[in-house]
């Protein structure tokens, strides 16, 4: 039988190891809930975070308000610390960023900041289509 051909998703956790576990420890030190079942939800939405698309899309939501539902559920602690509503994504690494003691934005707040656009506002757009796996 023909090997079958390794998911995107699969190669890029491959290659970006590190960043996983960093997001996945930021997601379960602010995790509740049965801790298996917590660690499993942090690794599929830390694994989606290396996707190029908005978060809710690459995990195959329909739309942020189900990933912003997802979170609350899961991560009540990081949505309490999102009181600006930060787009989830960038918020996550902002967080490893702040953990790290590294500030790599380009504004001392993001109330002046050049870049308020990408980090905060509406996440429109379609639902992804599922992949199918050869
Ligand atoms: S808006 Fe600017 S200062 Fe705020 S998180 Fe984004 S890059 Fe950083």
């Amino acid at each position: 039988m023909e090997p079958r051909p390794v998911p995107e998703a699969l190669a890029r956790r491959a290659a970006r190891a590190d960043e996983v576990e960093d997001l996945v420890a930021l997601l379960l030190d602010h995790a509740e809930g049965p801790r298996e079942a917590a660690a499993a939800v942090a690794e599929t939405l830390a694994v989606a975070c290396l996707g190029d698309n908005h978060l809710w899309q690459d995990l195959q939501l329909g739309s942020r308000a189900e990933l912003s539902a997802l979170m609350t559920w899961w991560f009540p602690a990081l949505v309490r610390k999102n009181s600006a509503d930060m787009k989830w994504k960038k918020f996550l690494y902002k967080q490893l960023c702040e953990r790290e003691q590294l500030f790599v934005c380009k504004a001392p707040s993001c109330a002046v900041c050049c870049d308020h656009a990408l980090c905060f506002g509406p996440e429109d757009g379609a639902r992804r289509a599922v992949a199918a796996v050869a």
